[in-house]
């Protein structure tokens, strides 16, 4: 890791989503402020964050005795307790952050996020549970929606182009699939080119409409 660590984050909900989320920066090499109103998990956190804390973070002046105001980005990730989350989110925005990250039970809480000062809502449950329902299709091995419409997934190659180079299998034109990237066996995915040849044990990473993707890994 390099000396210069990135920007401080400031965590709020130190439960499932954000422990997740403060343990992925934190490892990408920022400073983790996490920060939640239960003692047990501000202690299980201590020793893996830059800093941890046990506060009510609806508490504008708590909010303020931590420095809040020196942080270029919060994630508010309390789901439950929706009154909660808004309140923090309200005082987050008060004290003048302007990347505020949030996380939605639902379309009303996002509506309300939105209009109290969060610039980003997130939806975990709903897009875990979207996700999972596209990885049922045994073909897919993982999956990224964008929208109702377009996704980036990982799959098995069809054997429809298996032995072709890409230029002759013209993905693009037939399926209406991009294949952006290829990886054999335990090696890393390398970027698709026309003449990447396409053997059976390859995985792909496609690009395009949903529809599409799905009949592209049931191709024989
Ligand atoms: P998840 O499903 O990701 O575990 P929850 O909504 O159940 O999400 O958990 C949110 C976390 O936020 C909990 O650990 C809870 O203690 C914490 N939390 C709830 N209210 C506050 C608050 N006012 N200030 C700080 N942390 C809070």
């Amino acid at each position: 890791m390099s000396a210069k660590k990135r920007k401080p984050v400031l965590v709020i909900g130190l439960g499932r989503f954000g422990g997740a989320v403060a343990l992925t920066l934190e490892r990408m090499g920022h400073e983790v402020l996490g920060a939640d109103s239960e003692a047990a998990l501000v202690q299980e956190f201590a020793p893996q964050l830059t800093k941890v804390v046990q506060a009510d973070c609806t508490d504008h002046l708590c909010l303020k005795s931590l420095g809040v105001e020196d942080f270029e980005a919060a994630v508010v990730a309390i789901g439950t307790d929706i009154e909660a989350s808004v309140l923090t989110v309200l005082a987050l925005s008060d004290l003048g952050l302007t990347n505020i990250w949030a996380k939605a039970t639902n379309d009303k809480h996002a509506r309300i996020l939105e209009r109290t000062g969060a610039t980003h809502v997130v939806f975990p449950e709903q897009k875990m549970g979207e996700r999972v329902a596209h990885l049922l299709n045994e073909r897919l091995l993982d999956f990224i929606g964008f929208g109702d419409e377009f996704a980036i997934a990982r799959l098995k190659a069809p054997e429809a182009i298996v032995g072709l180079p890409l230029v002759t299998s013209d993905c693009r034109r037939k399926f209406a699939v991009t294949v952006v990237g290829v990886k054999r066996g335990t090696e890393d995915f390398i970027h698709a080119v026309p003449d990447t040849l396409i053997f059976p044990d390859y995985e792909l990473v496609v690009s395009g409409r949903i529809a599409d993707i799905e009949r592209f890994s049931a191709l024989n």
